[in-house]
């Protein structure tokens, strides 16, 4: 998937037009002069611009061999709908952006794993159609975590974490029966996964919302901790 930049962070300089738009919202800037509101919107550019900049990861699926091309091209397929609502979700619950500008995932039939960054992605080719997006989404919350300081101290044991955030990720994307499913999809792996899983199905939502915030407050704590 690639997701192309907005057009305003090619276009750059701000226009006459755009500020008389931004006039016509009959909002306080009115009062503002027009030195200030070219700053004002400038300011809001850049950041849409560089949310735009952040979201645009372009992600490629490639078998492994020709008896996964049928696999791959369906990962494609979900890719291409729901990638961009996949990325700004996982941007979201993290708080952290990826350096990848491109992901390469490797459709194979193994057990998946995210790799770290600018590495490829390796993804088991035989999941039923949820799991592919429930397990696509779990990796790549590994490479968003991964960009986040110091979490392994936080949360010696990242799928701790990971399930509590699944569970919010899923259902908003997907709805809750389908997180109520994968969750006990991924419990069946590993006694591992199993207890993270318990801890995180015991938590209320505002419970996981909690130790949502926690995660980017983790590497603040950290810094002020350092002797
Ligand atoms: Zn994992």
């Amino acid at each position: 998937m690639t997701s192309a930049g907005s057009p305003v962070c090619a276009a750059g300089a701000i226009t006459s037009p755009q500020i008389r738009r931004f006039r016509a919202l009959e909002l306080p800037f009115r009062l503002v002069q027009a030195k200030s509101l070219r700053a004002i919107l400038a300011m809001t550019m850049w950041v849409s611009c560089q949310h735009a900049l952040a979201s645009s990861i372009a992600v490629e699926f490639v078998a492994s061999a020709p008896e996964f091309e049928v696999a791959t091209d369906s990962y494609t397929r979900l890719w291409t709908t729901e990638g961009p609502k996949i990325i700004e979700a996982l941007q979201r619950y993290s708080g952290a952006s990826l350096p990848d500008q491109r992901i390469r995932v490797i459709v194979f039939e193994g057990v998946s794993r995210s790799g770290r960054r600018y590495e490829p992605l390796w993804i088991r080719a035989s999941y039923p159609e949820d799991t592919k997006r429930a397990t696509l989404v779990h990796e790549l919350l590994h490479r968003y975590l991964n960009e986040v300081d110091g979490l392994e101290t936080c949360y010696p044991e990242i799928h701790d974490i990971m399930s509590i955030m699944l569970f919010d990720i899923w259902s908003e994307l997907y709805g809750a029966p389908f997180a109520t499913k994968q969750a006990e999809v991924e419990s069946n792996r590993s006694a591992r996964y199993r207890k993270s899983w318990s801890h995180a199905l015991s938590l209320g939502q505002s419970a996981r919302r909690s130790e949502i915030i926690n995660v980017r407050k983790c590497g603040e704590r950290l810094s002020r901790e350092q002797p």
